[in-house]
């Protein structure tokens, strides 16, 4: 029996776990072949078919991300061209489960090349989908993965991951695996601890093992002090996290009693279904992309209008900020963003819509009828000069009087922008007449340090903690309080327990975080002495 050993990962979703590993990848039963290519190919297709039913019965139990995660597996399960190569191989004689694994294997591998963490992480869907099929043409004798366990292995697929009962605890160590995959999403929207790029875990260890994924540790056999230190940190992280949720459904404020307002981050309009208004002070951000990357194509004025309405009358009267499409950068979408070699310095945020007035009118104008039903504000992504929020708001006009002239009811709601080009930090008086400024931490870092946001290799450089990050957010605060003019943040920084009293320092008052982190980030807030 190996140990002691500790391994080093990637912490993807904070937490502490004590338990047995189970591997993921355990054996399975042998594929008995069915003696003709007709056979074959009615038998995959018969699994594809089945796995679908299995995706979709799932879907109608989840929300949200989750939900959505599985309806993008199912639109590429539903992709005759996934399953094309397969088709072609068992016609040429090959059994069907060695034709969809080499299918699948050669479309993951073209996945995992990708210099773009986003399709990366999507990889684990696609071997997900590779199991779901294989588990229908292959029935293992127990599927189930049991609970309490810490699972081991290369990666998990998200139906994996929703087929476990994690209310008994345990958790997730990968070998490979990505902090930017739907699991890991998952796992933080739920609270499961896990860890990425582990490397190869023994699997001949019998004994419970630990799992720190607040620092990315697994640990084997560790010596007494080493347990002991473990329970101490657990224990610590715990407290930590039931304190930060017994005190948010309070308003946040520092520890010398300075008002912070707190927001939420939502993508999904689902994404709110979970979460009790009175834990938050409205919407900082709602990103609208996610309506735009669907396989069914863009959306149209009634879907969108939909959308934005429900998360509206779900503030009832907080403010919610819907920022127009995003599309570019480390979100495409297909047909509509355009492929470019430097994409986040390219046709990107308003800069697109500007360019494609046909379709962000169509978005103009499902945001001004759905105004009327609350309390909303407008904001503009990756605005770099003065003229291209002239211009936007001049569309939003001339909209607002075509729907009045239709006598269709609307609002025309106050117009703000984003800050997270460099030019609008450092020169934000060229923009005194909009209605509100925030802060996208996001991307003003990275363009800030000319360290992508995407890139694991130049991840200390993208750092908000920069004394020029920080100082540009300063001089944007500052800007704003004397010509009173709001400004929030609503990158990934504000909820970060570790970049919140220096984001007070500087003067911000307003942070927009995501849900999963509302109560910690009121927590941290706390804790501030300013
Ligand atoms: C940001 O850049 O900080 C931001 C909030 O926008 P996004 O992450 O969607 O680019
Ligand atoms: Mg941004």
């Amino acid at each position: 029996m190996p140990g002691p050993l500790r391994l080093t990962g990637i912490p993807a979703s904070h937490g502490y776990a004590k338990g047995l590993l189970f591997r993921l990848d355990a054996a399975t039963n042998a594929y008995v072949a069915k003696g003709s290519p007709e056979a074959e190919a009615r038998a995959l297709a018969l699994a594809i078919e089945g796995a679908s039913e299995q995706l979709a019965a799932l879907a109608t139990q989840t929300l949200g991300e989750a939900a959505d995660m599985l309806e993008f597996q199912l639109a590429m399960l539903a992709d005759e061209s996934l399953a094309a190569p397969a088709f072609a191989a068992i016609e040429d004689g090959g059994p069907a489960d060695q034709a969809w694994r080499a299918a699948l294997d050669a479309e993951i591998a073209g996945y995992e090349a990708s210099d773009d963490d986003y399709f990366r992480a999507r990889s684990a869907d696609l071997k997900d989908i590779r199991q779901q099929v294989l588990d229908v043409l292959v029935p293992a004798s127990d599927l189930s993965l049991p609970a309490g366990v810490i699972l081991v292995g290369d990666d998990i697929g998200p139906t994996r991951f929703l087929a476990v009962d994690w209310s008994q605890g345990g958790g997730i160590a990968l070998a490979k695996g990505s902090s930017a995959s739907h699991v890991a999403m998952l796992a933080r929207a739920r609270g499961v601890p896990m860890v990425v790029g582990l490397g190869p875990v023994p699997s001949d260890f019998k004994l419970p093992a630990f799992l720190d994924a607040e620092h990315g540790h697994v640990l084997l056999g560790p010596s007494d002090e080493a347990e002991a230190l473990f329970h101490r940190a657990a224990e610590a992280f715990v407290a930590r996290r039931r304190a930060a949720e017994e005190s948010s459904a309070k308003p946040a404020a520092t520890a010398n009693g300075t008002p912070v307002r707190v927001l939420i981050n939502v993508a999904d309009p689902s994404d709110v279904e979970r979460i009790d208004v009175a834990t938050c002070d409205g919407v900082g951000l709602m990103r609208t992309e996610f309506l735009f990357g669907k396989p069914e194509g863009l959306p149209d004025e009634e879907t969108q209008y939909r959308a934005y309405r429900k998360v509206l009358e779900w503030a009832a009267g907080k403010p919610v900020t819907i920022r127009t499409v995003d599309a570019g950068g480390d979100k495409p979408v297909p047909n509509y963003t355009v492929d470019e070699g430097n994409p986040f310095l390219g046709l990107r945020g308003i800069r697109l819509s500007l360019a494609r007035p046909e379709i962000f009118r169509v978005q103009i104008r499902a945001l001004l009828r759905a105004a009327v039903h609350g309390n909303l504000k407008i904001m503009f992504p990756m605005i770099a000069v003065p003229e291209e929020f002239t211009l936007a708001a001049a569309l939003f006009a001339e909209e607002a009087e075509s729907l009045a002239k239709a006598g269709i009811e609307h609002v025309l709601p106050p117009l703000g922008i984003m800050v997270e080009v460099p030019s609008v930090a450092i020169a934000p008086e060229l923009f005194a007449d909009v209605a509100f400024f925030s802060i996208g931490s996001n991307d003003l870092t990275q363009y800030v340090m000319a360290a992508a946001r995407d890139n694991t290799a130049v991840a200390a450089l993208n750092s908000v903690h920069n004394p020029a990050v920080l100082r540009l957010i300063a001089s944007v605060a500052a800007f704003g309080s004397a010509n009173d003019i709001p400004v929030s943040l609503c990158g990934d920084a504000g909820g970060d327990p570790a970049a919140i009293p220096a984001l007070l320092e500087a003067g911000l008052r307003d942070l927009s975080v995501v849900p999963a982190q509302l109560a910690l980030a009121k927590a941290a807030i706390a804790g501030v002495t300013l």
